[in-house]
């Protein structure tokens, strides 16, 4: 049912964001569908929600649709789950050490669904989803028609889909594939990942990461860093650096703007006090891709996604 003016601050974990003039929330294939009719029959924008851990929404509300994807299934067939796109990773983690299916520990402690954290192939630990992709199934907003995507077809890349850069495919569900494992060692593993997390600990409401790691474009760009900079050889690895580093150099940590701050313990982290505005977190993104590009020459990107900011919304 599609409802009217609601605060979306709760469905994101920043805990920011004004009113969404319309709001529904959809987890089967035809909730999905329906609502994306509802927001082309009225000629409203439409946003796709997922659990909102990677988002930062305006807190002058959004005049569209939000259709926030929860709930669903997740069926378990052999070594492989088929998952509806709103299912939460930590209820497929659960479902996965029941079965002594692993593969997807490392997920542990990403609050998202298995929606959002294929679209932005969300990752830990030197894996990611891309690793346990089969296919995937979207409804493709332009034909109407449901369309499946082989785990090649998704040009998956690091923080990157062929779903991130096509707004019209909304993704319905997923084929993931694991290995055989046992519950114990699975466990173990489960709380390795999550024992790594809590040293890294961020207090207060955030998104994740703010920016993605920075990947340098050729080698030239690499060697022209490293004269600069030879200290930071040893943090380069892939031909990517941490943004967090760099960020961290800029003595960003602490940094406060309004109610937002910079976490002292993870400088690619911001925190909502409590009141933050989302203007507050755009000033802190705006001085720190200003001050990272003055001190090392290189433009850093958002990890996160922006919504109810006219120029960036993109489904619609
Ligand atoms: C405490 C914390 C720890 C985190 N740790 C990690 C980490 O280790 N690794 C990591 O990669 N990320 C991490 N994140 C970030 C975040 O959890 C991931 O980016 C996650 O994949 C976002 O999923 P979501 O369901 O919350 O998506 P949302 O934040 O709701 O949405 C993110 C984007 O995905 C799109 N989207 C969502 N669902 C769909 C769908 N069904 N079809 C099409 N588009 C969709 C949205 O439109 C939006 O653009 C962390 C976040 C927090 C708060």
């Amino acid at each position: 049912m599609i409802k009217r003016n609601i605060c979306l601050k709760k469905y994101n974990t920043f805990r920011i964001g004004g009113r969404a003039k319309y709001f529904v929330e959809a987890s089967t294939i035809e909730e999905i569908k329906e609502a994306i009719n509802y927001a082309k029959k009225n000629s409203v924008p439409f946003f796709i929600l997922g659990n909102g851990s990677n988002v930062l929404i305006n807190s002058n509300g959004y005049p569209g649709l939000v259709i926030r994807i929860v709930g669903g299934e997740a069926v378990v067939s052999g070594t492989s789950v088929v998952a509806d796109a709103g299912v939460f990773l930590p209820a497929l983690i659960a479902l996965c050490t029941k079965n002594n299916l692993s593969g997807i520990e490392w997920a542990s402690g990403i609050p998202a669904t298995v929606g959002g954290s294929v679209y932005g192939n969300a990752g830990c630990f030197g894996k990611a989803m891309q690793d346990s992709v089969v296919w995937v199934d979207v409804i493709n907003i332009k034909t109407k028609k449901i369309e499946r995507y082989k785990n090649e077809e998704c040009k998956f890349g690091y923080r990157e889909s062929i779903f991130k850069n096509n707004p019209h495919l909304i993704i319905l569900r997923a084929k993931l594939k694991f290995k055989k494992g046992n519950s114990v060692n699975i466990k173990e593993e489960i709380k390795k990942c999550l024992d790594l997390r809590r040293k890294k600990q961020v207090v207060g409401f955030s998104a994740g990461s703010v920016f993605k790691n920075y990947e340098f474009k050729n080698i030239r760009e690499k060697k022209e860093f490293l004269k600069k900079f030879p200290d930071l050889e040893k943090n380069i690895s892939n031909n990517t650096i941490a943004t967090g580093i760099l960020l961290d150099l800029i003595n960003l940590k602490g940094l406060k703007v309004g109610d937002a701050t910079v976490s002292p313990n993870h400088a690619n982290f911001i925190t909502n006090n409590g009141k933050a505005h989302s203007q507050d977190v755009l000033d802190i993104i705006n001085i720190a891709k200003k001050k990272v590009k003055q001190k090392f020459g290189i433009v850093i990107e958002e990890e996160i996604r922006l919504l109810g900011f006219e120029t960036l919304d993109k489904k619609e």
